[in-house]
């Protein structure tokens, strides 16, 4: 038999610009690419009708439709990992398992138990494919991880630089193959594969879901979102990623997130645009994400607690379920918070701007602990990453890594007014709303004056100074 190397696929659903591939075909004749539902992940998914799922599955079938047009296939498995892989393991002999590392604790934990099981005979190999560079490279020079985006972000640059990370006679040698004549196909042991031939609905029904179009997140449109983003609009993020009404930013997430697009590809291709302040601060947005991989990766314990020792079991959170209900209902008579939560519900997505005036409304004028507006974000976010997620809520709520002072509480009215100056954004996803003028609507008269709309749940004035003392008591 040709000697076979499986390529385990997790969060790098694409099949060029792909590490683990390209390291497999360097050392073997041939690839099974495979993938598997893991039943562990699957139990944070409840709801049948999860759109991640949907995007999950239709990925799949498209890239298994790729794979049969070059001789090959896609196997995809439905259970534990460690169940399916030593039995794969076991029936086609192989001795290497190629795939992309993951840097969240459990999928640490859960690759450490796979590589123990399979030793010594199979050897899983790991390969940092979802971030440009693996966390714990870039640190400090007391080799400590960096606490500070904008130093870190200084280190990541230069690195990249100094390094030839994006150089192009790198990656043309270390990511480019072809997969024509290199696919292995076999029969497969029973039990838990999963007939992508089937088509989209019946895999899902296989697993428990249900099929759900999505006419927004369509996987057949990562490349060119990311391309026509840097076409025609990159030049002017800057100036346009807050305004909420306008779609300034790449909506790249959610592609990013489950791999069909390689982040390779976007620095690459940002990197060799003419440099100008939206590039740059493009660039940075995608620095963030990896400084967040990096601080979940030297600090697990921030998904449970906060990061700032202080306000670990400090901070006297509101407990009424009411106000938690009213706030994922969309009902805190604040439009510009509730219409940011029709867009995740409707959605499966919110702008930036508005995450982060909700997360400060939710953790400060609210007073609820961070950790439930996180799982509320976890619920529902198409792009959800738990390092960016768990970072973006500490940080709005005052106690993450390199976040704003405790006394710096978003102001919703103001916060509307400057970024959805005509009201379009609260408009779209309040139609009630539609013909309140748009002067009106983030104003305190807007209360009085629309005496259908729900009443504010807080005062904001009133409700910013309890947030402030609470957090004051604690320390500075
Ligand atoms: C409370 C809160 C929760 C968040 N949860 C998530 C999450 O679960 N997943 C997630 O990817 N981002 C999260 N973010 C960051 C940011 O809101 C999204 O990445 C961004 O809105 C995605 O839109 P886009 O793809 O158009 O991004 P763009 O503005 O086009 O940026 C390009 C890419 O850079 C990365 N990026 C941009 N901003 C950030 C940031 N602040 N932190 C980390 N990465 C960033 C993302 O991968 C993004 O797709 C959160 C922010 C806040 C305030």
């Amino acid at each position: 038999m040709a000697q076979v190397a499986i390529v385990w696929l997790r969060r790098n659903l694409r099949l060029q610009d792909n590490k683990p591939f390209a390291a497999a075909l360097r050392h073997f004749d041939k690839v099974l690419p495979i993938f598997i539902f893991d039943t562990t992940i699957l139990k944070q998914f409840p709801n049948p009708y999860d759109r991640r799922l949907s995007f999950l599955a239709h990925t799949l079938c498209l890239l298994h439709d790729t794979l049969k047009m070059l001789q090959g296939a896609l196997s995809v498995f439905h259970g534990t990992p460690l169940e399916i892989i030593p039995k794969l393991v076991n029936h086609l002999k192989v001795e290497a398992i190629y795939a992309d590392e993951d840097y969240e604790p459990a999928n640490i934990e859960r690759d450490r138990a796979i590589q123990k099981v399979l030793a010594p005979h199979c050897k899983l190999h790991l390969y940092c494919d979802h971030l440009l560079i693996k966390p714990g490279i870039i640190l400090t020079q007391s080799n400590q991880p960096y606490k500070v985006y904008t130093p870190y972000m200084k280190a990541f640059r230069a690195y990249v630089v100094h390094q030839g990370v994006l150089a192009q006679n790198r990656l043309l040698i270390e990511y480019k193959y072809a997969l024509e004549g290199r696919l292995f196909t076999s029969s497969l042991p029973d039990g838990n594969s999963i007939d992508l031939n089937l088509g989209v609905e019946a895999v899902l029904k296989q697993i428990g879901y249900i099929y759900k179009k999505d006419g927004l997140w369509d996987p057949k449109n990562a490349c060119n979102r990311l391309d026509g983003f840097l076409i025609n609009q990159i030049d002017h993020y800057k100036a346009n990623r807050d305004l909420l009404d306008l779609n300034g930013t790449s909506r790249c997430g959610p592609y990013l997130r489950f791999g069909l697009i390689s982040i390779r590809s976007c620095y690459r291709k940002a990197f060799a645009l003419a440099s100008n302040v939206g590039v740059t601060t493009w660039i940075n947005e995608l620095i963030w994400r990896e400084f967040y991989a990096n601080i979940l990766y030297h600090f697990p314990n921030i998904i449970y607690e906060a990061f700032q020792e202080k306000y670990r079991n400090t901070i006297p959170w509101n407990s009424k379920q009411e106000d938690y209900d009213r706030f994922v209902c969309g009902q805190t008579g604040y439009p510009i918070v509730d219409a940011a939560i029709q867009q995740l519900l409707c959605e499966g997505w919110m702008h930036n701007r508005a995450r982060m005036i909700v997360a400060s409304f939710f953790s400060k004028n609210l007073l609820l602990d961070w950790s439930k507006g996180e799982s509320f974000f976890a619920q529902h976010l198409m792009d959800y990453e738990l390092a960016s997620n768990v970072g973006g809520w500490q940080w709005s709520s005052a106690c993450g890594v390199d976040a704003p002072p405790y006394f710096r509480v978003f102001n919703p009215y103001l916060q509307g007014k400057k970024f959805d100056p005509d009201g379009q954004y609260v408009k779209k996803y309040l139609p009630s709303l539609q013909k309140v003028p748009g002067h009106i609507i983030h104003t305190v008269d807007f209360h009085t004056l629309h005496i259908d709309y729900p009443k504010p749940m807080v005062d904001y004035r009133l409700s910013r100074i309890r947030a402030i003392e609470t957090l004051k008591k604690i320390g500075p």
